[in-house]
């Protein structure tokens, strides 16, 4: 540099939506005990992680993944038991299939609406894709609230409706008679978001045949594999060859392609990871039960919601008190008044479910 000083950037030309929030917060988990993402907490087994990396070894890092990976799909469609007649599209993550839906439905004025709350992306991807977001807020039980909802779609006349199946982070599956109702009112489409198939082991998949504004979405993150990226989409083959025009092309890599087709032939694995996490989160439920001050949630996903008698105050203190000792989970006592007081654990090993229960009762006990 010759002795000028650089200015600061002008941020100027940047959105003021966007200067005005924060980036989606990850927390420093080094060293503690991550119960706080939903993530599967079983490693591969030693052999199968060698017998991956041979497979791996042997991607073509030189060349850009096929446009439309055929036999990848074909293996999938008929691994999930897609119903003939329907199409898949592959994203890099259930997100990106959530911008490409919104991003080609994005009118302006458009309004995408979903039971609230409910997973922050539904909201955030909306307004990034300029469409108005209409969250309407679950009963105190956090039911739908049929009318309200009904109503709300009627105003609002939504391009999209996201609904989570089970809802995250309530855990709760919503009553079929109350979605289907959902499915009819609406004027354009509905996503119903499996993420959490393996530990509901409910899907909406068959009835893509019966309406024709149903998408289903889901992602491998969720069932052990949320490092490689990889989401997908379901539904009529009209639907999904508007999105694919958004999609941006090689959009899924082929080192995910490559590690998804080899978890395919293992689903085996995966299914008895799921079925461990789901008799996990039984007995991680009854002891949230026997805490005191404690309110736990049913839960058909791998994560729990629980909240404190003492409200959000107790909330954030429990929360500290855990990281304090080692434990990190979430914390959903401020995003909406419907969740004052509550917390948000994933179902971990049982040695870490262990670890987590000992360390509430003491943060609970603590003064
Ligand atoms: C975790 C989660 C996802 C997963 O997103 P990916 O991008 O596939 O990891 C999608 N929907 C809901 C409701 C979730 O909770």
């Amino acid at each position: 540099m010759n002795g000028t000083v650089r200015p600061a950037p002008d941020l100027s030309v940047i959105r003021d939506d966007v200067r005005a929030i924060s980036a989606y917060a990850v927390p420093d988990s080094t060293g503690l005990v991550k119960l706080d993402a939903m993530e599967n907490p079983f490693a591969l087994p030693p052999e199968v992680a060698r017998e991956l990396g041979v497979r791996l070894g042997a991607v073509s890092l030189n060349r850009y993944p096929p446009a439309d990976p055929r036999d990848f799909k074909d293996r999938l469609a008929q691994a999930i038991g897609l119903p003939a007649g329907m199409a898949l599209l592959l994203g890099n993550g259930s997100d990106e299939l959530i911008h490409l839906v919104i991003q080609a439905c994005a009118r302006p004025g458009a309004t995408v609406l979903s039971p609230w709350p409910s997973f922050e992306m539904y909201d955030l991807a909306s307004r990034f894709d300029g469409c108005n977001f209409v969250g309407v807020p679950l009963a105190a039980d956090f039911s739908l609230p049929r009318d309200m909802l009904l109503a709300a779609i009627a105003a609002h006349r939504p391009a999209v409706v996201f609904i989570a199946w089970p809802n995250n982070p309530t855990g709760n599956l919503f009553g079929r008679a109350t979605v289907e109702q959902v499915v009819e009112a609406a004027p354009g489409l509905v996503v119903l978001d499996e993420a959490y198939l393996p530990f509901a082991q409910d899907t909406w998949l068959p009835l893509l045949v019966r309406w024709p504004n149903l998408l289903v979405l889901r992602t491998f993150s969720k069932m052990g594999l949320a490092g490689i990226r990889l989401g997908y989409l379901c539904g009529d083959p009209a639907w999904i060859a508007e999105f694919n025009k958004v999609r941006p092309p090689y959009n899924v890599n082929v080192l995910t392609l490559a590690a998804a087709e080899f978890m395919l032939d293992r689903r085996a694995l995966l299914e008895e990871q799921a079925a461990a996490l789901r008799a996990e989160r039984e007995r991680l439920l009854a002891r949230l039960r026997s805490a005191p001050g404690v309110t736990a949630f049913d839960s058909a996903a791998n994560f729990i919601l629980f909240r404190l008698a003492g409200g959000s105050e107790a909330a954030d203190r429990v929360f500290a008190r855990l990281r304090a000792r080692g434990i990190l989970i979430k914390n959903r006592a401020h995003v909406h008044p419907l969740l004052a007081g509550c917390l948000r654990v994933t179902v971990g090993t049982p040695e870490e479910n262990d670890a987590f229960v000992a360390a509430l009762s003491a943060s609970l006990q603590e003064p």
